[in-house]
């Protein structure tokens, strides 16, 4: 199966400065693309690859600059946007922005790309143009290079080959199914009562950041403090998001490889944080900044998440499926009984109809199995033989926020 490889990149000054430029220019040819084909649907015509990509070699002959970036690169940026458009919709795709967007070029020949290893740290990458590029060997690629995309994320550049490496989807996987309840309080809860959180911001780097929107505030648009400070923030929330990547792959790896069904609720994330971001109870300046912080310290990536599981997913055989979310929460699992009362708080899931008590997040994860068509095993059930291991926690409020790191990933069955 094809399977992504991201390594961090050392690059020289001068391969640094020349991977800024690739970025711009491919920025420069995205939204220059985009431009003309809104300007052809306004027009009811359409535009498409093939032209866009001969008018690319025309202006490459006038405008010397273009010439700086490899033809290949330009016109997978073109084929990037072909993709795009016909997904989203002409008028859905966004500008890429000098401010936003983060700079990311492919070099789609994989037959055009050495990869070897230096020593015990590092490796090497040929690029076209680019020359002999470092980078810090954290694995091996394990199988054949299809394409590489340098990208600069949180002040840092990485490689990222896209490798065939002969792995096939195994067609049996032996364990059980299992519903996950995503949260905002706690990031996931299994219908076998397990809890998986993990702190992503540490305390100073919450200090830090809000020192940062001071300063930030305190600058003028276009300066050269302003670009510094934005810097800083971007590398401050580059290691939130670090974490947070690390704590899906982590648990898409557990529930992956003990479950051959995993059953989540089908959230429409992007809905559901609209409101989070510039309010209007928040006009002031800098809302997009602190929408960052809130979402950095609430968000718990449900949507990543799910991407991770079904990527992980490849690899086992398990199979993800997504249910509708309506009323997981509020349903008894035992007896069905729907009430808004049932949850008796954040935590506590008490039926007003049979009496049945349970862990609210774990009564949600089993409706999300039981949605699926799968039934929740008894073993599951609170009342009958648990051990004190398998006890879901209490009631959130006692948690004090410091214990939330010990929730981290408690792997049972
Ligand atoms: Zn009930």
């Amino acid at each position: 199966m094809l399977a992504g490889r991201k390594y961090r990149l050392r690059l020289t000054p001068e391969q640094a400065r020349m991977a800024e430029e690739f970025g711009s220019i491919c920025r420069s040819v995205w939204n220059t693309g985009l431009e003309q084909r809104r300007e052809y649907r306004r027009r009811g015509a359409w535009m498409n690859y093939v032209p866009q990509a001969a008018e690319l070699a025309d202006a490459k002959r006038e405008h010397e600059w273009l010439r700086a970036a490899p033809s290949h690169v330009l016109q997978q940026t073109l084929k990037d946007l072909d993709r795009a458009c016909r997904t989203h919709g002409t008028f859905k795709v966004r500008w890429r922005s000098r401010a936003r967007w983060n700079p990311s070029f492919r070099f789609p020949a994989g037959n055009l790309i050495t990869v070897e290893r230096l020593n015990r740290k590092l490796g090497r990458a040929k690029l076209p143009k680019l020359g002999w590029v470092a980078f810090r060997w954290s694995r091996h690629p394990g199988g054949e290079v299809r394409s590489a995309t340098v990208s600069r994320r949180a002040g840092h550049w990485y490689i990222s080959f896209l490798v065939e490496d002969g792995v096939l989807t195994p067609g049996h996987h032996a364990g059980t199914p299992v519903g996950v309840d995503r949260g905002v309080a706690v990031a996931a809860t299994t219908s076998t009562g397990n809890v998986h959180d993990r702190e992503f911001t540490t305390g100073g780097e919450r200090i830090r950041y809000r020192h940062l929107q001071q300063r930030l505030a305190r600058t003028h648009k276009g300066s050269a403090n302003r670009r510094k400070t934005l810097a800083s923030m971007k590398r401050n929330m580059g290691r939130v998001t670090d974490r947070r990547a690390d704590f899906h792959a982590q648990l898409a790896n557990q529930l992956t490889t003990r479950h051959n069904v995993v059953v989540l609720e089908d959230l429409r994330t992007k809905n559901m944080t609209a409101s989070a971001k510039g309010t209007k109870a928040e006009p002031g300046r800098n809302v997009r900044q602190k929408a960052g912080l809130n979402r950095a310290i609430l968000d718990k990536g449900w949507h990543r998440m799910e991407r991770a599981i079904r990527n992980a997913a490849r690899s086992t055989g398990t199979e993800m499926v997504l249910v509708n979310p309506a009323y997981t929460s509020q349903t008894c699992n035992r007896c069905g009984h729907v009430d808004p009362k049932n949850r008796k708080s954040q935590a506590v899931f008490e039926c007003t109809a049979c009496g049945h008590r349970d862990h609210a997040d774990v009564n949600a994860a089993k409706n999300i199995l039981s949605a699926a068509g799968h039934a929740v095993p008894a073993c599951g059930d609170l009342a009958v033989g648990r051990s004190m291991k398998q006890e879901p926690p209490g009631p959130r409020e006692a948690v004090p926020v410091q214990l939330a790191s010990q929730l981290v990933g408690i792997p049972r069955r």
